[in-house]
């Protein structure tokens, strides 16, 4: 079983809504360039009612510089 991305989560999505085994992803739209975000720091600099709408609009993109195409991807891993 290939793992499940989902690019067109709920609006309303709180990072205390994920569950334990999803990765937070953000991909740049300019470059795609991507990359797994760091759970755990999110939480503790936005808190865990953070929504995920508001820190894509946080991303930067680090190969091209570009914040305006910086999306968030969850990608969850198949249960074995
Ligand atoms: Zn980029």
């Amino acid at each position: 079983m290939r793992e499940q991305i989902r690019n067109n989560w709920d609006i309303a999505l709180r990072l205390s809504d994920l569950s334990a085994g999803t990765a937070i992803v953000a991909k740049c739209g300019r470059c795609a360039r991507s990359r797994a975000l760091n759970r755990p720091l999110l939480v503790k600099r936005y808190g865990p009612d953070a929504r995920l709408f508001r820190l894509e609009q946080t991303l930067r993109c680090t190969r091209c510089g570009s914040k305006a195409a910086g999306r968030i991807e969850l990608h969850d891993a198949p249960r074995n």
